[in-house]
């Protein structure tokens, strides 16, 4: 499976936002969700600087999927990242 120019479209705003979390202090970090028909859903960088070790955009994503999408919408879903989910957020996603 190829990387398209949608995916390099996600991929540069999670880097966007990774540099708007550096910017602010925070760990690098940035995260899209978008729908099976393409909608972004939702968008988060880092915000642990705050002291709150969770606040991984990928966790916000999960935590914000399940509040807002059926399973069904969940398990079509994309989640763009600008790095490899952790083992907090993994588990999150699971
Ligand atoms: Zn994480």
């Amino acid at each position: 499976m190829g990387i398209s120019e949608t995916d390099r479209r996600h991929l540069r705003r999670c880097v966007e936002l990774a540099r708007e979390a550096l910017d602010a202090g925070d760990e690098p970090f940035g995260s899209v969700l978008v729908s099976a028909p393409g909608e972004v859903l939702f968008e988060d960088r880092n915000r642990v600087a705050g002291g709150d070790a969770t606040r991984h955009p990928e966790f916000e994503i999960a935590r914000w999927a399940a509040a807002h999408l059926t399973p069904e919408q969940r398990a079509a879903a994309t989640v763009y990242t600008s790095g490899e989910h952790c083992p907090m957020c993994s588990a999150a996603h699971a």
